[in-house]
């Protein structure tokens, strides 16, 4: 399918390309790794008047521990986190999520600020980034990752304002993300993300609501030493699944206690 006619620039600095989207409108989208805006664009669900690529600007790339954080520019693409021995080491929670997303060219091209801005719940990023307590730091404000997500494909972000980096803590200790998708290289039917600091367990799931949903119950007795078994069947609970083609929301309650109970049992694991 061919989209409807769009003009194209392509702005040389993280300015620029603020001060075009602000002059051209609400019409006028960023455009990263284009995996996500392009299939919407050739299905013309999304009809923007211009693109304006952000690609090659070179201040949205960095991968970089500053202090107790890691700094994670917008256009980093999946590929990089997946293989940064930085990421790996400070947040493997980030390098073991990445390496899941989508097939090879997916991940080769699509970016972490692409996909957190495009607000897909079943996009693997927005629960990790709630779980690990993740900072959106856009051209205007920084946005705790809890409040970036506003609803199906909605975030805070205004139409002038450009996702800049996400900033993680670093998170060293025990970590997990387990996805089930209908078939290999799938987005998730259901995917749980889990990791364990200084604060305890933090649980959030992918796909079980219109945003990611933290598990707290699940966290809070987890805390109290319940069993994992016990304290993963408290998710079902937590959960605002909506059925659709992959699945009902009977089969995908079942899939986030199955997924949270292994994904506690297997980070657990030394
Ligand atoms: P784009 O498509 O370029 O942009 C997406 C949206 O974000 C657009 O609205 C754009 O205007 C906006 N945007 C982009 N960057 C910024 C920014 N810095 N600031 C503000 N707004 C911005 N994703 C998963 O999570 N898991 C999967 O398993 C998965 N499988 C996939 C399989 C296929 C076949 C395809 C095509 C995609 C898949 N994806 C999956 C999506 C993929 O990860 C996309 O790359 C990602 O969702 C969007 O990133 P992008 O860089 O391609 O963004």
């Amino acid at each position: 399918m061919i989209p409807a006619a769009f003009d194209y620039v392509r702005p040389t600095s993280v300015d620029d390309a603020v001060r075009l989207l602000a002059e051209l409108g609400d019409d006028a989208r960023p455009l990263a790794g284009g995996h996500s805006l392009v299939p919407l664009m050739r299905l013309r669900m999304a009809r923007p008047s211009v693109l304006v690529d952000i690609g090659r600007l070179a201040e949205l790339q960095r991968v970089e521990v500053v202090g107790d954080r890691l700094h994670v520019g917008a256009m980093v693409r999946h590929v990089e986190l997946e293989r940064s021995g930085t990421v790996r080491e400070h947040v493997p929670l980030l390098a073991d999520t990445a390496r899941q997303v989508g097939d090879v060219q997916v991940r080769n091209r699509g970016t972490i600020g692409g996909n957190i801005a495009h607000a897909d719940p079943a996009a693997d990023y927005p629960a990790v980034t709630v779980v690990l307590g993740a900072e959106m730091v856009t051209t205007k404000r920084t946005i705790p990752a809890s409040a970036f997500f506003e609803g199906l494909f909605t975030t805070v972000l205004e139409h002038d304002e450009l996702l800049r980096e996400v900033v993680f803590p670093l998170s060293p200790g025990p970590y997990r993300y387990l996805k089930h998708g209908q078939r290999l290289f799938d987005w998730a039917t259901v995917a749980v993300a889990v990791h364990r600091g200084t604060e305890g367990w933090r649980v959030g799931l992918t796909n079980c609501g219109p945003v990611p949903v933290r598990a707290l119950e699940c966290e809070r007795a987890l805390a109290d030493g319940t069993a994992l078994e016990d304290a993963a069947a408290l998710v079902a609970e937590e959960i605002h699944p909506v059925a659709d083609l992959r699945a009902s929301t009977r089969y995908k309650r079942h899939l986030a206690v199955e997924l949270t109970r292994r994904a506690l049992e297997v980070a657990e694991r030394p």
